[in-house]
């Protein structure tokens, strides 16, 4: 297996383009929670080249391992204390512990997913149920009526 360099087999022309500016811009996206391919379109640069220049420049690649991590907690902060934060992110919080029961619960009683759904009427012969008020009940069956409270 051969591995081309990226940087011969395109001639020598000029570097994939992937400015300071364009870096921090990218490390700040990064940083605020995108993913790697999120930041790198949201500055209009190819991920490849981003990539390419992380391969290059060691600073440039540890600053985005930071910015991962950052971006990683970033995101979690914006998400609700709940199950899947449970099982994904590990928190093992009240809240967490709570909701990651209560959906085990659910999911052991909930275990027939829509076998039948067809079991009512259907919409065009529902039954009418006419309910009769009943005349023969004579008025000394009748309990007496709570005596006027009031
Ligand atoms: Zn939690």
């Amino acid at each position: 297996m051969t591995r081309t360099r990226p940087a011969s087999s395109r001639g020598r022309g000029r570097p994939l383009l992937f400015t300071d500016d364009q870096k921090q811009a990218y490390l700040k996206h990064v940083t605020a929670g995108l993913t790697l391919n999120e930041a790198a379109a949201a500055i209009n640069v190819d991920r490849r080249t981003v990539n390419h220049h992380a391969q290059q420049d060691p600073d440039f690649r540890t600053a985005r391992e930071t910015a991962k991590k950052a971006g990683r907690e970033a995101r979690w902060e914006n998400l609700p204390h709940d199950e899947y934060r449970y099982n994904h992110a590990g928190c093992r919080c009240l809240d967490c512990k709570a909701a990651a029961r209560k959906g085990r619960a659910a999911r052991r009683v909930d275990t027939t997913p829509d076998a039948s759904p067809q079991t009512g009427p259907e919409p065009g012969e529902a039954p009418t149920v006419i309910s009769l008020p009943n005349r023969d009940m004579r008025p000394d069956q009748h309990l007496h009526p709570l005596a006027a409270v009031s």
